[in-house]
């Protein structure tokens, strides 16, 4: 850690859903973050809605890290225990999809869970630091159980475990993060269908007993069975952050019930809250509706970056969705469309192109129109305002703009105002924004072109000497349709992009 980390200059302050105000982040312990995100359910490829989600949290924290805190960034694989509809009903949605992929439901863990990696890699996401499974913590889920049953706060029925949310709530309030209270919740729940195991309706299974048909189960004293989804949670944060621990983030869709329940569980265990700040970030919606697997309003990852969707006009770089989705703030609601990414995409290239000429930019004794300093210091400002990403780039814009008036002679700048620039630009747009340099990856796209044109010559060639000219003249003249120019030579043949 440097000497003087910019944290201890830098006062941050973010939303707190549990108190619905903003905050100045102190950290239990200085210099120190532990910070814990639900992570997918690993059942299905991710859609754009999902990866908004870990990209927010991604932005969270490359800040945090650039302020100088040590970080440890949880986020967990849901691989057991989530049932269809969230509920405590219903069956796994692992074992389900690998009932209808004839999978193992390992396989399905372990295919879906790569996806997600390689998704997030596209997005120049940083993976957590730890990674935990819900299957790899049954031991400890069966042990905080046990804890709970102790407390007086969860009862057996049946061979499940549920938790007792009426008697919880007459020393603790259920409801406290997502603004309800218990009294109205049981007004608008319909009574318990005979077969269930519940006292109420409002509690929920820390531990389910495994149907015959259920194959994901796992021995535990009350019954085979499985873990409630709610649960895993509690455990992988507590065990890796402690009892007690810094951030809590996921989907707003997470707050209740799922969030609202870790926060019961954990004091049902420990006697205290588990969390100093909840952050819960804003939903993508498609066509005004939440982007959501259940319903089919989604568009995937690989259909933004092969332009193969029919709501798409043309294929979208990774860099560009992300800085589509780092124009909003995390905290609103944010609608996808074409036409709002190609706008994105005028606004990535028009700050790559000045990054880009900030390398030959003339210098001057003097700088005249920008003070570097201070717009440096809004950028903070910026960040320090609950992660406002929408106004940093808005700051960013303002450097575009200085900088193209420089290049038309129209403004100077000095060289220690241009260093100030350079490394602010650096900072801001590749460190924290975790954008990638349109210039390095055009450089990777044009050699990838390169070498797809050579394969092509070659089988040009190859069609020649087997005098199969009809083949060899549809890739010359298909090339030149699209304007790839190919010239034959002496030393072989050569190409040109007209
Ligand atoms: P799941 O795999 O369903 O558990 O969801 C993984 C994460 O994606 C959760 O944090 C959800 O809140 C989040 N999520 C789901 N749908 C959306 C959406 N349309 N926009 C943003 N986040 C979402
Ligand atoms: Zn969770």
């Amino acid at each position: 850690m440097t000497a003087n980390p910019l944290y201890k200059t830098q006062e941050l302050k973010l939303y707190n859903s549990i108190s619905g105000q903003k905050e100045t982040f102190t950290p239990i312990t200085e210099g120190n973050i532990g910070m814990y995100v639900c992570g997918p359910t690993v059942y299905s490829n991710v859609h754009l809605g999902n990866c908004r989600t870990f990209i927010s949290f991604d932005l969270v924290f490359r800040y945090l890290k650039h302020l100088g805190y040590k970080v440890r960034y949880v986020r967990n694989i849901t691989d057991a225990g989530h049932l269809e509809n969230d509920a405590d009903e219903g069956e796994d949605k692992v074992a389900k999809k690998a009932r209808l992929e004839q999978l193992e439901p390992m396989e399905i863990v372990q295919k879906y869970t790569l996806d997600f990696h390689n998704v997030m890699s596209k997005f120049n996401a940083i993976p957590p630091s730890i990674e935990p499974t819900a299957t790899g913590h049954i031991v400890e889920q069966i042990e905080i159980i046990k804890t709970i049953i102790d407390n007086g706060f969860a009862y057996e029925s049946n061979g499940s475990v549920y938790f007792d949310v009426q008697k919880f709530n007459e020393t603790n309030h259920y409801g406290k993060l997502s603004g309800r209270n218990l009294e109205d919740m049981i007004a608008n729940t319909r009574e318990l269908s005979a077969q269930s195991d519940k006292k109420n309706p409002q509690d929920f299974a820390l531990w389910k007993k495994a149907e015959p048909q259920h194959i994901m189960r796992w021995p535990a004293p009350w019954s085979d069975g499985f873990p409630g989804w709610h649960l895993e949670c509690t455990v992988m944060s507590t065990k890796y952050l402690g009892e007690r621990f810094d951030i809590h983030g996921g989907g707003m869709d997470l707050k209740f019930p799922h969030h609202e329940c870790e926060i019961a569980q954990g004091e049902a265990a420990c006697g205290h809250t588990p969390v100093n700040y909840w952050m819960h970030a804003n939903m993508l919606t498609l066509n005004g509706k939440k982007m959501s697997k259940s319903t089919g309003n989604t568009i995937s990852p690989d259909e933004l970056f092969s332009g193969n969707n029919s709501i798409l006009n043309k294929a979208f770089e990774p860099s560009i969705v992300r800085f589509f989705m780092m124009q909003a703030h995390y905290r609103s609601i944010l609608d996808f469309s074409n036409d709002a990414l190609e706008a994105s995409e005028k606004g990535y290239y028009r700050l790559m192109d000045a990054i880009q000429s900030l390398e030959n930019l003339p210098t001057s004794n003097d700088s005249k129109g920008f003070d570097a300093a201070a717009w440096r210091k809004e950028c903070y400002q910026a960040m320090n305002d609950d992660f406002n990403s929408p106004i940093l780039i808005a700051k960013l814009f303002d450097a575009v703009k200085f900088i193209n008036t420089v290049k038309e002679n129209k403004a100077s700048i000095s060289e220690s105002d241009l260093d100030i620039l350079k490394q602010t630009i650096h900072d801001f747009v590749f460190d924290v924004l975790g954008l990638v340099n349109s210039n390095e990856t055009s450089s990777d796209a044009s050699d990838k072109l390169s070498g797809t044109i050579e394969l092509l010559i070659n089988l040009r060639a190859e069609a020649r000497a087997n005098k199969d000219f009809a083949t060899s003249d549809k890739i010359r003249d298909k090339l030149l349709e699209i304007g790839i120019q190919l010239k034959d030579g002496r030393e072989g043949t050569t190409f040109s992009l007209n």
